[in-house]
């Protein structure tokens, strides 16, 4: 308690209009009318259905926006591609709360809560009171994927590229131009400022991953918390207090040094409670549909924090607690105290593999390439997936000797056998696409490509792990196939591949 009052007062003498002690006590929760449980049970009746992984282009966002009976929509300006960039409002209330998203193509887990927060302001039902109440206090202003040609290419930069989160100050990028334009426009009271983050952090020293992260941005060198930086960190504590029953542990505070460039330091510069929240990873939730939920709940937590008022009730020790990002603490996958071989002798090392996504053509979908991208003492990271090396032995995959013409003629080579024997490539004649490789266990490689024979720092090779009893795992970029459990699921996919 001691130090929550004297924390409260080092912010109190930084703040510049702060007469009175900011209320300390934590009782904000009266002044919100919807339960977050009931935001969450009546979720799916929302969801954005066409919408369900995280690469959708322009047209289809634009599709759902454009059902629209109650938010009215607007062309506000065209990215360098020609694409229209559209502002959507609701809401008559003297509060406007800016909400932009996907200013990185590739950061779409906000844009699809966006799509989600649409339908829940269009359906009527038994929270209609709510809305009403809300939308009298608030103007809600959406311009979700503000980086259309990003996200055409699922990539974070525009067509010029550039970051345009790096264009703050020289406005060279008409996304960005645009941004700061509609900022100005509103002179919003409230800016959200929506992206994903890298899935490799970790929230603090928690074997945890930062799953979303929160940031009230600095808007000076020196970091100093004025009222509406305040403001935003309490707001961030309430979000923080409703997600920690989803995602407890996996909360996290960003980087918060000001970089001058950055949208939210100048919006919050430029007067704007600005809030950044970033998606970053889930176990098991690889398209992000878990944390798109997240988002949405957290959102409509926030603009009824807003609406009614809750947030200057909610002290500003969570936040001030929030562990930072711990930055690559993870990996995809941990293989921990294996044994690897060099010359004649044997050593223990973990060795930790982190996969890429790389779109396909026309970045609707994509594959994994991986790689070994540490390895020695990894015990002081953490993993999505952790396998227990221990008494085993991890091996660089073999060749088959063979070289096959085409697919068909694999179909009397069984891959969970060759995987057995220590071979996890076959020479192929005829050349097939890392799309058709997205799943195989065993890869089909080209007539003369080599192969390295053992386990190598920052390889994208095959990695088997051996016991007494022989092979029983594999790693192939980034993904383990256990050769019992996943026997079925790797015949399967080698079926396809042979049928081509
Ligand atoms: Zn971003």
């Amino acid at each position: 308690m001691m130090r929550n009052i004297t924390s409260a007062l080092m912010v109190c003498l930084l703040v510049a209009s702060c007469t009175a002690p900011a209320p300390e006590s934590d009782t904000y929760a009266t002044f919100m009318p919807v339960d977050h449980k009931i935001l969450a049970e009546g979720y799916d009746q929302y969801k954005e259905t066409d919408i369900r992984t995280r690469r959708f282009k322009h047209d289809t966002l634009h599709g759902v926006f454009g059902e629209a009976k109650r938010w009215k929509a607007a062309a506000v300006g065209q990215s360098i591609e020609g694409r229209t960039i559209f502002e959507y409002t609701i809401g008559t209330g003297p509060v406007v709360v800016l909400l932009w998203s996907q200013m990185h193509g590739d950061e779409s887990t906000a844009t699809m809560a966006l799509t989600d927060i649409f339908h829940f302001f269009e359906a009527s039902d038994e929270l209609d009171a709510f809305r009403e109440d809300l939308l009298s206090k608030l103007t809600i202003v959406a311009i979700p994927m503000l980086n259309p040609d990003g996200a055409e290419r699922f990539r974070r930069r525009n067509l010029l590229d550039i970051d345009i989160n790096r264009d703050a100050m020289r406005l060279v990028s008409p996304e960005g131009a645009l941004l700061k334009a509609r900022r100005d426009h509103y002179q919003a009271a409230w800016g959200f400022n929506l992206h994903d983050q890298n899935r490799y952090y970790a929230a603090g020293s928690q074997p945890l991953p930062a799953t979303v992260s929160f940031l009230a941005p600095a808007y000076n060198e020196e970091k100093e918390v004025n009222a509406s930086r305040g403001d935003a960190m309490r707001l961030i504590g309430i979000m923080h207090d409703v997600l920690a029953q989803y995602i407890p542990g996996q909360l996290a505070k960003y980087d918060d040094t000001f970089e001058p460039r950055a949208f939210g330091d100048n919006i919050q510069k430029w007067g704007t409670r600005t809030i950044l929240i970033e998606s970053g990873g889930m176990p098991g939730d690889p398209e992000k549909q878990e944390i798109r939920k997240l988002n949405y709940i957290a959102l409509l937590s926030a603009l009824q924090a807003i609406a009614f008022e809750a947030y200057p009730h909610k002290s500003l020790q969570t936040y001030a607690d929030l562990p930072f990002n711990n930055s690559n603490r993870f990996f995809d996958v941990l293989v921990r105290e294996v044994r690897v071989q060099r010359e004649d002798q044997w050593f223990t090392v973990d060795l930790g593999f982190r996969r890429s996504e790389i779109n396909n053509a026309d970045a609707t979908n994509y594959y994994y390439r991986g790689s070994l991208s540490d390895m020695g003492d990894l015990s002081t990271f953490f993993a999505y997936e952790e396998v227990a090396g221990s008494g085993m032995e991890a091996v660089a995959a073999r060749v088959h000797p063979s070289v096959f013409s085409a697919p068909a003629e694999l179909q009397a080579l069984d891959p969970v056998a060759l995987l057995r024997e220590g071979i996890g490539y076959v020479r192929l004649r005829q050349k097939i696409g890392p799309m058709q490789q997205k799943g195989l266990a065993v890869l089909p490689i080209g007539e003369t490509q080599e192969v390295a024979d053992q386990v190598n720092y920052e390889s994208q090779n095959t990695i088997l792990l051996r016991s007494e009893a022989g092979m029983v795992k594999v790693i192939v970029h980034g993904t383990v196939y256990d050769l019992e459990q996943d026997a079925d699921k790797i015949r399967q996919r080698w079926a396809a591949l042979t049928a081509l």
